[in-house]
């Protein structure tokens, strides 16, 4: 199986993409078009390298002695869920925590979800999702690993456990109530 990257090889040594010194995966594909996008490069399908996910594995295993986890980012990682759970399977199997960047909310990505086991099968190998689209008017530098304040970082195993949406305390302390929901699912 190949999945499609903006860059073919691993980021390494990133420390804004997560909890400590991560390495990070550029996948190529997004529809969400931010307004303000810091990444405009990573929007096309067509463009970027295909590369198979084994050569991936291979680079994540490689640098696991000395990083903390991996972190998919883009582009939407979620366009290419299929890829992705199966690196991010891969990551768990081998206690590598894993963080992913995403323009959908978590609410969409459970409808959605309904309809599409893999987005489903990648969330729950998902331990920290940072969800919604980047929003211009809302940027700001003091959200911790966030480009704005609309976007949450969430608890993604104890979501899909407590059925509603649980964000990482410790990062959220500026995130305001409005963004904060609870919906009951439905799990597929
Ligand atoms: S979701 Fe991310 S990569 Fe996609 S347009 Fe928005 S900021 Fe850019």
């Amino acid at each position: 199986m190949q999945i499609r990257l903006a860059n073919p090889n691993l980021q390494l040594d990133s420390i804004v993409d997560g909890e400590g010194i991560r390495c990070v995966l550029w996948t190529q594909g997004c529809i969400h078009n931010c307004k303000g996008c810091h990444n405009p490069h990573t929007h096309s399908f067509s463009e970027g390298h295909l590369v198979d996910i084994e050569e991936i594995k291979e680079q994540i295993l490689e640098a696991s002695s000395y990083h903390d986890g991996v972190t998919f980012s883009g582009g939407d990682p979620m366009c290419q869920a299929g890829a992705c759970l199966e690196i991010a399977k891969f990551c768990q199997e081998n206690n590598i925590n894993v963080w992913c960047y995403t323009g959908y909310t978590y609410e969409e990505l459970i409808t959605r979800a309904k309809t599409n086991l893999k987005i489903m099968e990648f969330l729950k190998n998902i331990d920290v999702l940072i969800d919604g689209k980047f929003v211009l008017e809302k940027k700001s530098l003091d959200v911790k690993f966030r480009g704005s304040t609309n976007q949450r970082i969430i608890d993604v195993q104890r979501s899909l456990v407590e059925e509603k949406t649980v964000l990482v305390d410790k990062y959220n302390v500026e995130i305001k109530k409005e963004y904060i929901t609870k919906p009951k699912y439905m799990f597929v």
